[in-house]
């Protein structure tokens, strides 16, 4: 395979190059890229290298949210010193998935963007709608045990892998992309696509644009956070489901919830219906029972992933009973 390889040194310059072909892809960290390009998934007409460009560190806005660059890397954001003191969902999710090396490596927007793992998109012996369009998804009829249970489409039913999009839910923070008509912002629940038909087309950015910032709202003093995974292996692994919880507590009630999913949708999956059961109320073992049922309305499970809708139960009644208790 052969390829351009060119390196940006500013957003509007990395930009300009991405619109100049359509098979031109960003590299920062290369963690997922390269990981792509040597298993023959993509094939890029040109790489554009962002490592030169400035957008990256962790600086607090006036407001006292975090405004984080995306070429930070994961690690010098789970070890900043905010996050470790008021962003425990964060760090917690943040240190759940990938090894040391790699979380050292891999930038924040590259970690938003990142592939999904459905082992039928990683092996072109397979049919797979979301790298060769119109040409089927043999997952659906193969063995979809870490597929969707939410969000899916009959075009594609795989999940988003990240952990870090799941907390940046939660914690309702939003997202800056940068092209060649400028900067935009937009909110993290509106970063990512369904698949719908359209499964390739994965997130809501402009052939021309790059994430270049995520501003993360300074969090009220009464709230509580934490991130709890289930995966196969314990460790550098991937979510089977996974739940980040931000609940702020009044006067013994809830003020102020948001959760969101992971390993079960084709992008972090708000669990809108566990707020609500949650908010005005008691964290006690009814409320909890109720928002865990909650969170299950809607699932439709596929022939070997019904574990998931259970665990996705047990994951948010284990979450807002730690909550409950506050040992984030
Ligand atoms: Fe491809 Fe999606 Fe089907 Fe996996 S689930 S094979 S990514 S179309």
């Amino acid at each position: 395979m052969s390829f351009q390889f060119v390196r940006a040194s500013n957003a509007a310059a990395a930009a300009r190059f991405k619109s100049s072909s359509d098979g031109a892809m960003f590299i920062a960290g290369g963690s997922g890229v390269v990981d792509l390009l040597s298993q023959n998934v993509i094939r890029p007409s040109l790489l554009i290298d962002l490592t030169g460009l400035s957008n990256r560190g962790i600086d607090l806005t006036p407001q006292g949210a975090l405004c984080v660059g995306a070429l930070t890397t994961m690690a010098q954001l789970a070890w900043h010193e905010n996050v470790m003191t008021d962003y425990p969902v964060l760090m917690q999710a943040l240190l759940s998935g990938a090894t040391p090396q790699v979380h050292h490596a891999a930038s924040i927007g590259g970690n938003l963007l990142q592939k999904t793992r459905c082992t039928y998109y990683r092996n072109s012996g397979f049919a797979c709608n979301k790298r060769n369009p119109g040409s089927g998804c043999d997952a659906r009829s193969g063995f979809n045990a870490g597929h969707a249970i939410f969000g899916a489409s009959e075009h594609c039913i795989a999940v988003h892998p990240s952990d870090l999009a799941v907390a940046l839910l939660a914690l309702n923070a939003e997202i800056t992309l940068e092209g060649r008509n400028g900067k935009r912002s937009l909110p993290m629940d509106d970063l990512l696509r369904l698949p719908g038909d359209t499964p390739h087309l994965e997130s809501s950015l402009a052939q021309d644009e790059l994430i270049v910032s995520v501003e993360i709202p300074r969090l009220s003093r009464n709230t509580r956070s934490a991130y709890s995974k289930v995966d196969e292996h314990n460790s550098f692994s991937f979510a089977v489901v996974s739940v980040a919880a931000v609940v702020e507590i009044q006067n013994g009630l809830v003020s102020n919830a948001r959760l969101a999913a992971g390993g079960v949708a084709p992008k972090p999956w708000r669990l809108a219906s566990t707020e609500a059961a949650i908010l005005h109320n008691e964290l006690n073992e009814k409320t909890i029972e109720n928002a865990a049922l909650a969170a299950i309305q809607g699932a439709i499970a596929l022939a070997h992933n019904a574990h998931k809708v259970e665990l996705l139960k047990r994951t948010v009644t284990g979450i807002l009973t730690q909550l409950a208790g506050h040992q984030s």
